[in-house]
């Protein structure tokens, strides 16, 4: 049994995408165990993303992350990181499969409508960043 982090970033919750993204992963069987909406501080941001801290792109990342609501998600199942991202398809949804999350919705390569942790020790560290033992089921 695995646990990973998924976030519908501010973009998708300002375009009223909350409810297609929840239906996506309910159609594709991957459990909700924890959800809540929160709005990141750029701070707090750069601390999720602290990993990217060296990219060109981490200030632009950071004051988007932080620039609205989003809604973190603790998705858990069996093998459930991998076939989180595979929904999600690409980070740039250009090249995105078709039936993907980025696919059906993103429009930029940042503004990419979904996050999810990309391998088991990422996954523990971005569900702590957000939850306590106590809020997930
Ligand atoms: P995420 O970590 O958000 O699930 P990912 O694992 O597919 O996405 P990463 O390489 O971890 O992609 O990049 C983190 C985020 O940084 C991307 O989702 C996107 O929002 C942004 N990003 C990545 N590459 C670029 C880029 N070349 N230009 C602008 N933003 C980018
Ligand atoms: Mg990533």
């Amino acid at each position: 049994m695995e646990r990973t982090l998924s976030i519908i970033k501010p973009d998708g919750v300002k375009r009223g995408l909350i409810g297609e993204v929840v239906r996506m992963l309910e159609q594709n069987n991957l459990e909700i165990v924890a959800m809540k909406m929160l709005h990141m501080t750029k701070q707090q941001a750069e601390g999720f993303y602290a990993v990217h801290r060296e990219r060109p792109f981490f200030q632009s990342l950071t004051d988007f992350m932080s620039s609205g609501p989003a809604i973190v998600m603790v998705l858990q199942g069996e093998n459930v990181i991998a076939r989180y991202r595979e929904l999600m398809g690409a980070t740039n949804y250009k090249e995105a499969a078709e039936g993907t999350i980025r696919k059906a919705f993103a429009t930029d390569i940042e503004q990419n409508v979904v996050h999810g942790s990309d391998a088991p020790e990422t996954a523990a560290f971005e569900i702590s960043y957000f939850f306590s033992q106590l809020e997930i089921l």
